[in-house]
């Protein structure tokens, strides 16, 4: 069934500028079309301020809930700016199983996946000076002839001779799912799309973010061959060429909004304007005393220009105030490492300490046993059998290691503000940023809770250096 759509728009005489119902119901109505929704009904409460409730449109739509899925405003504070009201009429929405969104403030696609993304990035460069041991043996060996070593990989079977041979079907789904990204569709899409077909994950879960994610980063498709710092260029048949796989990698998303010609400003596509929902322009200007200041402007004005030292400064030093409190650095990466696919992650683990246990079991009974001066045929193959199902397992648990999230030690790592330069923490976090003339609010990568997404207020203030988070 198709998703649908109230739009409630409001207009207060009390601001100087702000979005006119006109403009909130075009931002309101392009959002709907973007997102699949349908827009089923439409009401605006003109010149009426939001801390009442005495608002006729605002009534009728409350009383009607349930006509659509989903109530979709232009900001939050459309809705009621009264603290007391908003969770009261949020309830009675929500009874009804009614969703309240806000076009300029929901995060589109996976809050979880994008946060995840960005923050592994971040998190594999501060990690790689680490390199972990592995348990080798055998392994080593057959690492050097192209032996799967036991390792599986969604579109590769494994042949006779333990080396990676294409499964054609699945090889069909990997292709697909490369040409589909490179058609700029979300990670998050083609994941689910998969599922719907029945796509599994090893563990038999079904398809999603991490699986979809892992796939398209994997350059063993090419061809290359990887086990435990052993490569070898086409040491295993290839399910995708190394330009589609260099394309796949390029594509940074479906919702690029950035002018090319200001892409070095942090906030380049991401900043909006109040007033009319658009883009915040990049431009440079000279000040009274000659020098060159760099703004983001609103292209009809509706909002004063934005120094933009001021604006980006005014956000990191937010952003860095937000990381600096212990629990908040410890939530944002709980909410990493638990999207980071955590249930998967501890069956694969229990699984492996249960072939180690099982194999160092077996060990000590043959031990005993030949103590006791018992030698059946064929204990040496058992032997080595044995030791070859300990060492892989000890290699599985491992890596697995190497998988997991520590929430304290990526908490550290969030909080040591060195590790994150200021483009990199507003790229990282922030999701957008709405100017307004006294406020600029920072809706942050990441929901605070369920569709509530985490964001920053600072005042604004337009004097010298004015500038105040909240
Ligand atoms: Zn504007």
């Amino acid at each position: 069934m198709p998703k649908t759509a109230v739009i409630y728009a409001r207009f207060s005489c009390s601001k100087q500028r702000e979005a006119s119902i006109e403009d909130q119901l075009r931002v309101c109505r392009q959002w709907c079309a973007r997102e699949g929704y349908g827009v089923v009904a439409e009401y605006c409460d003109h010149a009426l301020s939001g801390r009442s409730d005495d608002r006729p449109e605002f009534q009728r739509m409350i009383a009607s809930a349930g006509e659509s899925d989903i109530v979709l405003v232009y900001m939050m504070d459309r809705f009621s700016r009264d603290e007391y009201d908003a969770p009261i009429y949020k309830r009675a929405l929500a009874q009804r199983g009614v969703r309240l969104v806000s076009a300029l403030e929901a995060i589109p696609d996976s809050p979880e996946g994008i946060i995840y993304e960005k923050l592994l990035e971040g998190l594999a460069a501060c990690e790689s000076r680490k390199t972990s041991i592995r348990t080798k043996r055998g392994m080593e060996g057959n690492a050097l002839k192209c032996k799967t070593n036991g390792i599986e990989i969604f579109g590769y079977r494994r042949s006779e001779e333990d080396t990676y041979e294409i499964d054609p079907d699945k090889a069909a789904l990997v292709r697909e799912a490369f040409r589909r990204r490179i058609a700029r569709e979300t990670v998050n899409a083609i994941a689910r799309d998969f599922a719907q077909r029945g796509v599994r994950s090893r563990r038999g879960k079904p398809c999603g973010y991490t699986m979809m994610c892992r796939m398209l980063h994997d350059r063993r498709y090419t061809g290359r061959y990887e086990w435990g710092g052993i490569v070898k260029e086409g040491g295993m048949p290839a399910i995708i060429d190394a330009a589609t796989f260099m394309e796949a990698q390029g594509v940074r998303g479906a919702k690029v909004r950035a002018d090319e010609r200001w892409g070095d400003f942090a906030l380049a596509g991401r900043a909006i304007c109040a007033g009319c929902g658009r883009n915040l322009q990049g431009v440079s200007g000279r000040g009274r005393n000659g020098v060159k200041y760099e703004y983001y402007r609103c292209k009809t004005g509706d909002v004063a220009t934005v120094r933009r030292d001021e604006l980006e400064g005014a956000v990191t030093s937010a952003l860095r105030d937000l990381l600096s409190d212990r629990q908040e650095a410890l939530r944002i990466a709980h909410l990493v490492a638990e999207s980071a696919d955590g249930t998967e992650v501890a069956m694969r683990r229990k699984q492996a300490a249960d072939a180690l246990s099982a194999a160092e079991r077996g060990l000590e009974n043959i031990l005993a046993a030949i103590e006791q001066g018992i030698i059946a045929p064929g204990t040496k193959e058992r032997i080595t059998e044995l030791e070859e199902q300990k060492a892989r397992a000890e290699y599985d648990l491992e890596a697995i290691r190497d998988e997991e999230i520590d929430p304290e030690r990526f908490a550290d790592f969030l909080q040591s503000g060195a590790a994150l330069d200021d483009a990199t923490l507003l790229k990282t976090f922030v999701w957008q940023v709405v100017v307004s003339d006294d406020e600029v609010v920072a809706i942050l990568n990441y929901d605070i809770k369920s569709n509530e997404p985490a964001r920053l207020v600072i005042q604004r203030v337009r004097t010298k250096s004015g500038w105040c988070p909240v």
